[in-house]
């Protein structure tokens, strides 16, 4: 029976704030951390006070009050308390965490640098010595660096690193004023490209004891010229502390049984009520109701990461086939247009939906057939495995996350080059499938007899944690 204590730091966490699927990550792991059989792990989750964190319905005491110093003048810091589901949560508060969590560049770099050394000094006051500093992404990579530079001190020295790669595109450029105001000096190793001496993530990815990435075949790309960043030579040099554990989803969250926002609910041994759900969506957008064509969907933030225009593209070139299109995102504005004038080209058949909406989105995974994810890369993607729990097939590239969640024609689609050509090719491939319902519901069954809970991935990760800390 390990018995380990794990301080948990990331800039989002579902409930409190949520931006993306590093929210999900941070708001589901650490207690399925704790709850995991035969292990004792006491995580204790560390977040910004962000001003968008709706205090009304949380039980908050403040904790501790101190201050951490800064060129200029020392910083005060607040903590305050709260629980999630039993686990401890401390929130940080203090005046650069103003704003959502990302803003722009140098306010992000002076809160996360802020954020991260006063989560640290936190724990050193409370007493309360974690025998692992597990940090998510670049916002709290600098957490990392100052332990491995507090490695003579006596709270400190010892204490492990994990550093989890949800996405490497970003490091956190900006940050360099704030790390050398609160006393992180550059790193001065020829091994990390020198644009990188100054900044959080590949600074994180010196120091760490272990580097997770969030799927295995992610891994493995971020080693290579094509999704390394710049930092992929590097990253070949640490490879042998580098391991890669898909993400899960909330399984009482994520359930077509039991939700909330579906007209009809269903599960797997039900899963023809799920038509129902397609008539009531394809009244609802105003298209022919009709179970024979093919729905497809796509649910997502409109940034060029997730492939919108070859969609769009795709979609364009295959007029003659049987399909109807819903596209549900915001963001950039271009991809916005694009998906506009494609609803305005193919008004009967295409509607885009422009905004953020989770119990839309909820009913999308519910009734339509396919869900459509040519991402350019995808460190591991929640929605095609949210899709697959909710019998809805993802036709998706294969890439990081997609490839290790989806197989081919078994529970999904999927297709390698970045191309609309190509992509247009699998979706004739994946409507020549649904016109075959045996075929298909053989597929949907597969898809929904997947097991993507949270428990699988804790259980890597509590693997990670036990053998770094009796080496
Ligand atoms: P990423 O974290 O890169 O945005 P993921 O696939 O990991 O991509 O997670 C995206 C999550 O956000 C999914 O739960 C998806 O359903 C949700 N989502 C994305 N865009 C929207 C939207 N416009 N409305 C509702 N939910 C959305």
């Amino acid at each position: 029976m390990a018995s380990l204590k794990i301080l948990f730091l990331a800039s989002e966490a579902d409930p409190f704030i949520k931006v993306g699927g590093l929210g999900d990550v941070a708001g589901s792991l650490p207690n399925e951390l704790r709850a995991l059989p035969g292990h004792e792990l006491d995580v204790r989750l560390i977040i910004p006070f962000h001003k968008g964190i709706q205090t009304d319905y949380l039980d908050i005491q403040r904790e501790d009050v101190f201050t951490i110093p800064r060129d200029g003048g020392d910083m005060p810091v607040q903590v305050f308390r709260t629980d999630l589901r039993g686990m401890p949560v401390y929130l940080i508060s203090g005046s650069p965490v103003v704003g959502r969590p990302y803003e722009n560049a140098a306010a992000d770099g002076e809160k996360y640098t802020f954020f991260s050394l006063a989560a640290l000094e936190f724990s050193r006051r409370s007493g309360w010595r974690p025998d692992i500093v597990h940090a998510n992404d670049w916002h709290t990579a600098s957490a990392i660096y100052a332990v491995r530079l507090m490695q003579d001190d006596l709270f400190w020295g010892g204490v492990k690193t994990v550093m989890s790669v949800h996405n490497l595109c970003f490091m956190g450029a900006g940050s360099e004023e704030s790390l050398f105001a609160y006393g992180l000096p550059p790193i001065n190793d020829p091994k990390v490209p020198v644009w990188g001496h100054h900044v959080p993530m590949p600074l994180g990815l010196w120091a760490a004891d272990r580097i997770v990435a969030v799927s295995p075949s992610y891994a493995e790309e971020i080693q290579t010229p094509e999704y390394g960043c710049g930092l992929e030579k590097f990253l070949r040099s640490r490879r042998d502390i580098i391991s890669g554990i898909v993400n899960g989803i909330d399984y009482s969250i994520w359930n077509p049984l039991h939700d909330d926002a579906l007209t009809f609910n269903f599960s797997l041994g039900d899963i023809e009520a799920r038509a129902s759900n397609k008539a009531a969506l394809q009244t609802h957008f105003g298209f022919t109701v009709d179970p024979n064509i093919p729905m497809l969907a796509m649910i997502t933030r409109m940034d060029q990461q997730k492939g919108v225009d070859i969609t769009v593209e795709a979609l364009r070139s295959i007029p003659e086939v049987s399909w109807q299109a819903v596209l549900l995102g915001t963001g950039n504005p271009d991809l916005e247009a694009a998906v506009r004038r494609l609803e305005a080209d193919f008004p009967q058949r295409v509607c885009a939906v422009i905004r953020y909406d989770g119990k839309l989105s909820r009913q999308i995974y519910g009734a339509s057939d396919v869900l459509l994810m040519p991402s350019r890369y995808e460190p591991c993607g929640l929605a095609q495995m949210i899709a697959m729990r909710y019998g809805c097939l993802p036709l998706a590239r294969a890439t990081g996350g997609l490839r290790d969640t989806i197989a081919d024609s078994r529970t999904g689609f999927l297709f390698t080059d970045s191309s609309p050509a190509i992509m247009a090719a699998t979706i004739r491939r994946a409507t020549a499938t649904f016109a075959n319902a045996d075929q298909w519901r053989a597929i949907q069954h597969a898809a929904m007899s997947e097991n993507f809970s949270w428990a699988t991935s804790a259980e890597q990760y509590a693997a990670l944690y036990i053998n770094l800390t009796t080496k």
